[in-house]
């Protein structure tokens, strides 16, 4: 799966994605499950994980609404 793949998933919403690959948003060091209802970032802005645990290693945070720390496999 190619990034913009990912972006796309992440701008479509799709819930079929979690747990597959995680995003993380730059500006507000916060990251994601591809299914978070909040506003998709810009495109440049965004860096996707395999693991929660990887976008946790590099400094982000979970993301209060969709909870990416509490998705099964992550
Ligand atoms: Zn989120």
């Amino acid at each position: 799966m190619d990034e913009d793949t990912r972006y796309e998933a992440v701008r479509s919403g799709d819930a079929r994605f979690d747990g597959e690959f995680f995003f993380a948003v730059e500006t507000t060091g916060i990251y994601c499950r591809p299914s978070c209802p909040a506003v998709t970032p810009k495109r440049r802005n965004v860096r996707f994980f395999a693991t929660a645990a990887a976008a946790q290693g590099s400094g982000f945070r979970a993301c209060r609404r969709c909870r990416p720390d509490a998705v099964p496999g992550s």
